[in-house]
């Protein structure tokens, strides 16, 4: 679908003590989609190093760089939900300001969307993690999918794109206060 590829793309990013990594991260996504018409949105958790500062700037510079402050810390799951609900673009995609999600994975997401997808997920390669980390994260799906319905798949993460209509079903019809995205995106199904 030749359509898609003029669309905006928002990219939400949750932020909590990150001033090491944001600029980088900007920097990287933008030289990723050079072509692309993005909108940035950081949401800073109230961290308590310069992150709301960093993203100050960057946006004083960068009219497509849009943010939230909280007022206090809510966590990794409150700000994927302000993120979705300012977001304005066609798909919106989350990822973490670590590092840890790397850009360039970006332009696959995109390439599924335009294919006609409406959730693109991404999956993280268990050696990318401490064992420690490797066996809690897989005791923690293995006991998800069996109390719950909604089966999710080891090591998914928040790094995913939703189609429009998915954002506008999570923002506008679900309410949970309990927010986990990875079960909810999951159980909405979709393609
Ligand atoms: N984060 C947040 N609020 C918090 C903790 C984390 O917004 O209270 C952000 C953090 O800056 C990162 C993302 O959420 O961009 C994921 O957090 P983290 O890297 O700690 O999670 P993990 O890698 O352990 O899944
Ligand atoms: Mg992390």
């Amino acid at each position: 679908m030749d359509s898609k590829k003029n669309m905006i793309i928002s990219i939400i990013i949750p932020c909590y003590n990150e001033e090491g990594n944001i600029t980088e991260l900007y920097e990287k996504i933008k030289y990723v989609l050079d072509e692309k018409k993005i909108e940035f949105i950081f949401i800073d958790d109230n961290s308590n190093d310069n992150t709301l500062s960093i993203i100050e700037k960057i946006s004083d510079r960068d009219k497509t760089v849009k943010y939230v402050s909280f007022s206090r810390n809510f966590g990794h799951q409150s700000a994927l939900r302000a993120g979705l609900e300012k977001a304005s673009g066609n798909c919106v995609i989350s990822m973490d300001a670590d590092l840890q999600h790397p850009p360039e994975v970006l332009k696959s997401l995109l390439g599924k969307w335009e294919e006609g997808y409406d959730i693109v997920y991404t999956i993280r390669r268990d050696n990318a993690i401490n064992p420690f980390k490797r066996m809690s994260s897989a005791f923690f799906y293995k006991l998800s999918n069996y109390l719950s319905d909604v089966k999710l798949e080891n090591g998914s993460a928040d790094f995913r794109l939703l189609d429009r209509k998915i954002v506008d079903i999570l923002v506008n019809d679900i309410s949970e206060y309990h927010l986990f995205y990875r079960g909810l995106v999951s159980w909405l199904g979709f393609r």
